[in-house]
């Protein structure tokens, strides 16, 4: 790892880690703590679990945050260049990938938050521009998109279309302005909680979906000559399904381990993602359209485009495998 890569602003792909805090449940549990950050960039396995002494122990990113980060950290180091070069018409995603129970959620709500912060603050900066932030939010499960503005839709699918000038298009989901930063957060707080009304009524409802806020930035300069320029960009905050979901892969690409309930979305985002970072002519056919998912973020990943990846790590032992797993998935990304 590291070599020649172009440092953390220069990329197009940012690939951090976070390794959360042993839980109160796991710690009762006498879980024990496998990892260990041994500096700003370093994870290392502290104790392997089997005695498979030919694989790594230790993996290095852009950044890597420990138990002690606070989310904030996480954001400033992390997403902050990649979330407000949506302010100047660039098309951003930032991802929570890793396994059920690893911070995904807790991470990417808590890095919402910042961002909102962090975009009113830009706005308030720049009186010469006229603002106007739109905001919509789906659930993907099951390759079934659901709106989570729209109560009234329940749990209808929505249907993707293809609008020659947008590129994919979400049929009749819903799209609200926001009037300032009080009712972005309401807006936000609303898809949350719809989320949840999904993850009541269907059991591991978030292990297996995955959730979208797209925000839609769009501001014009205020110029006396009359001139205007336009800038319009998509910042998307994905929290994707638990990637015990996704079909494991070799850091050679050979497929490890196939379970059966392989989530299509979660696997062809991988794939794209691994196609994307290899980048230049090995790059080959990008398969966005074989999943709602990368159909849906196709205008966000591909081209002129920025894209932050979290992968959330939990420390405890019990869960070594798929905290490796993570980390060759990281591997690839970066
Ligand atoms: P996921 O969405 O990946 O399934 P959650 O975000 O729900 O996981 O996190 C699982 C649990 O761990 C939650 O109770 C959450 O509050 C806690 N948690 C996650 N990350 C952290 C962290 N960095 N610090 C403290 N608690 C955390
Ligand atoms: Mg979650």
């Amino acid at each position: 790892p590291g070599g020649n890569r172009a440092t953390a602003k220069e990329d197009k792909i940012v690939v951090t880690v976070r390794l959360r805090p042993l839980s109160k449940r796991e710690q009762a549990a006498k879980d024990q703590v496998a990892w260990e950050c041994i500096d700003d960039q370093t994870i290392v396995q502290k104790s392997p679990v089997n005695d498979r002494s030919t694989q790594t122990s230790s993996f290095s990113f852009d950044k890597v945050f420990g138990p002690a980060s606070l989310t904030e950290t996480v954001y400033e180091d992390g997403v902050k260049n990649v979330a407000l070069s949506s302010l100047m018409g660039i098309n951003a995603t930032i991802f929570a990938y890793g396994q059920t129970s690893s911070g995904k959620t807790y991470t990417m709500r808590g890095i919402t938050e910042k961002a909102v912060t962090d975009i009113y603050h830009h706005i308030m900066n720049t009186p010469e521009r006229e603002f106007s932030i739109r905001i919509s939010g789906l659930e993907i499960y099951n390759e079934n998109v659901r709106d989570l503005l729209n109560s009234e839709s329940g749990g209808r699918n929505l249907k993707l279309l293809d609008d020659p000038e947008k590129g994919t298009v979400v049929d009749k989901l819903v799209e609200e302005t926001a009037r300032d930063d009080v009712h972005l957060r309401h807006l936000i707080s609303i898809c949350e909680a719809q989320r949840q009304v999904g993850e009541t009524a269907l059991n591991d409802n978030s292990s297996r979906s995955h959730q979208i806020i797209r925000l839609t930035i769009q501001s014009t300069l205020r110029e006396s000559s009359g001139c205007i320029r336009s800038y319009v960009a998509s910042l998307n905050f994905v929290d994707l399904a638990g990637s015990e979901r996704a079909a494991q892969t070799h850091a050679d690409g050979t497929r490890l381990r196939e379970g059966c309930h392989i989530n299509l979305s979660l696997m062809t985002l991988t794939t794209v993602i691994r196609k994307l970072s290899a980048g230049g002519k090995r790059t080959g056919h990008i398969p966005y359209r074989d999943s709602k998912l990368t159909r849906i973020l196709q205008h966000s990943l591909g081209g002129n485009a920025r894209t932050a990846i979290i992968c959330t790590l939990s420390p405890a032992m019990s869960h070594a495998e798929q905290t490796r797993n993570t980390l060759y998935f990281a591997t690839r990304a970066k």
